[in-house]
């Protein structure tokens, strides 16, 4: 098998409202290098791709690439590229990148023009992870930082796809990634759509799951079923020991036992889907007790605040 490691440039409208919601990002250059099982470089892709809902590249990018319009003007259409692109990947491969975006707009852009879809669900090595993991100091880091890090001599302008698609793929083989097949992520752009098509991923540390659509997170919040924790390590189903908590706008946090393994959190997101439906990833790993101690901590100052919050606004209508 080889690993495609893959790179995008997009532009955007120019103006600060999307002109077309079905394409808020244009695909402009696509970039990749093909690497062996031993993850050297053995075949590279490039390509610019001529702009047809945005023209005009956005200021913030104009700046930030080292090609104008009239370059981009030399490229060719999307589907063409794409389908040159998707036929040198070749038929085994795994998609590796630098964060999860390119693979989710590369899908956009297909669907925008009417491509057949990539095989779903699709797996992906989220690079940018991957180094986080292995460098937590530095985090969910931009490529460039990673590449200084690992002391990859920089001989070639960032911000080019092609170019980013090298260093990531160098970056790759640097690593030295233990357990590279237990790294996968799922790709969330063709997300479920029933019941049966509900996703679960178990990994050595977590486990994923990933729900159908729902009309609203309230929804989703009262599917009991898809409320239960289950060990990442035993797959058992538990107990809960702190039950759901709204932790901010955008998560719910859980914490359950399992009898062989210690304490499980769970956190719930959401995702939107481009007609403003939700899904529900649902992630749960082992933590210490410590890190329960915090989370039942953290529970009890937010119900603190809403109490506060509740008071205030009692008095105030009084
Ligand atoms: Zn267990």
């Amino acid at each position: 098998m080889n690993y495609i490691v893959f790179d995008l440039e997009w532009n955007q409208s120019s103006s600060s409202a999307t002109e077309n919601d079905l394409l808020p990002f244009e695909i402009i250059e696509i970039g990749a290098v093909k690497l062996d099982a031993k993850f050297n470089i053995i075949d590279e892709y490039g390509s610019i791709v001529r702009p047809q809902i945005y023209p005009r590249l956005q200021k913030r990018i104009w700046e930030m690439l080292h090609y104008d319009e009239a370059f981009l003007k030399t490229g060719r259409h999307f589907d063409v590229v794409c389908k040159e692109f998707l036929d040198w990947c070749g038929e085994d491969f795994m998609f590796c990148s630098w964060g999860p975006l390119d693979l989710y707009y590369l899908q956009q852009n297909m669907d925008f023009y009417v491509m057949n879809p990539l095989p779903s669900p699709l797996h992906f090595y989220n690079l940018q992870d991957i180094f986080a993991d292995i460098y937590p100091d530095l985090g969910a880091c931009k490529l460039e930082k990673a590449v200084e890090r690992l002391s990859i001599p920089i001989d070639q302008p960032f911000h080019s796809a092609i170019n980013d698609a090298r260093y990531t793929g160098l970056i790759m083989k640097h690593l030295k990634i233990k357990n590279l097949d237990d790294k996968y992520c799922v790709d969330y752009y063709n997300n479920p759509k029933t019941l049966d098509d509900e996703i679960v991923s178990r990994h050595k540390n977590y486990r994923e799951h990933i729900s159908r659509e729902f009309d609203s997170k309230n929804e989703a919040m009262e599917d009991k079923v898809l409320l239960t924790l289950h060990c990442p390590k035993c797959n058992r189903r538990i107990n809960k020991k702190i039950k759901w908590f709204s932790n901010n706008s955008t998560s719910y946090l859980c914490v359950g036992k399992c009898w062989y393994h210690g304490y499980i959190l769970g956190k719930i997101k959401f995702k939107h889907t481009y007609d403003d439906r939700v899904f529900m990833i649902k992630k749960t790993q082992l933590i210490s007790k410590a890190e329960m101690e915090n989370i039942k901590q953290k529970q009890d100052q937010i119900r603190q605040k809403r109490k506060e919050k509740n008071k205030r606004h009692k008095s105030n209508n009084q």
